[in-house]
């Protein structure tokens, strides 16, 4: 599966093809007015033929120049705009394919070898382009995956109250710096127990489930009197998956409850 920043890429590659066909066009362009007869492969020839257009009909000539510095203009325009909207790139993809189609016509008024070099940078620059405008596609249905976010470095307290004299000491401190109490070995004591504290109840409250049933559940008061809340407040479903989650609590695992048993 792609990232997003392949298809990122692949759309930059794109546009970076069209500038490309950009600036090569205006210089065909150029070099077509001054008659030169030099020009570069990697462009669009429509241009170029209106210039050449204008120069054996000296009538047309202005519009002619007009016209052709217009097309690039308009290729200029959807390089631009393509980075925020797709519709342009498909308007140059369709552009291109215009003037690709005129070159294969001009085949017709005799095969060159020169055109079909051209044929074969237009292609090129075709394949770019559809590329380009499946990325765009890709990025707004979003077919790509997200580059895993690096985790934050989490904002913990830098300090912390002793536990035996209550100053103040750094977070990571194992000795109290006022008292001297070993930090280390009491929050070490005091994870230990919680852990078995918490062990302890899981296991009371297993020995009671095989006793009663759910009704440990259904004897529990405080239990009770949230499960009431969430049926009266919410749904006989909310009550049912609060049941079900404090019987997780308990550790009795995945227990059978509907809705019909909190009627
Ligand atoms: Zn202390």
């Amino acid at each position: 599966m792609q990232t997003r920043t392949d298809v990122e890429k692949k759309l930059k590659s794109s546009r970076g093809n069209l500038l490309a066909v950009v600036l090569f066009s205006a210089v065909n362009a150029v070099s077509a007015l001054s008659g030169s007869g030099f020009g570069f492969f990697f462009a669009a020839v429509i241009p170029t033929i209106l210039v050449e257009v204008g120069q054996m009909v000296p009538a047309y000539s202005a519009i002619c120049t007009v016209a052709a510095l217009a097309v690039i203009a308009l290729y200029f325009v959807c390089y631009l705009l393509s980075k925020k909207n797709k519709a342009f790139l498909v308007a140059a993809l369709i552009l291109f394919s215009i003037d690709t189609l005129l070159l294969l016509l001009t085949l017709f008024l005799g095969i060159d070898f020169m055109t079909i070099v051209n044929l074969g940078f237009h292609a090129w620059v075709l394949s770019y382009l559809m590329a380009g405008v499946k990325a765009w596609t890709d990025l707004q249905k979003k077919r790509y995956e997200e580059e895993p976010v690096p985790a934050r470095e989490s904002k913990e307290p830098s300090t912390k109250k002793c536990a035996f004299c209550g100053e103040e000491i750094p977070s990571d401190a194992m000795f109290c710096q006022f008292c001297g109490g070993n930090i280390g070995e009491k929050e070490e004591a005091d994870q230990r127990q919680k852990q078995q504290e918490e062990e302890a109840y899981k296991r009371r409250k297993r020995q009671e489930f095989e006793e009663k049933g759910l009704n440990i559940l259904f004897d529990d008061a405080k239990v009770m009197e949230e499960a009431n809340m969430y049926r009266r407040f919410y749904s006989k479903k909310a009550c049912v998956s609060y049941l079900k989650s404090k019987a997780k609590e308990f550790g009795l695992g995945d227990i059978e409850l509907t809705e019909e048993d909190v009627e």
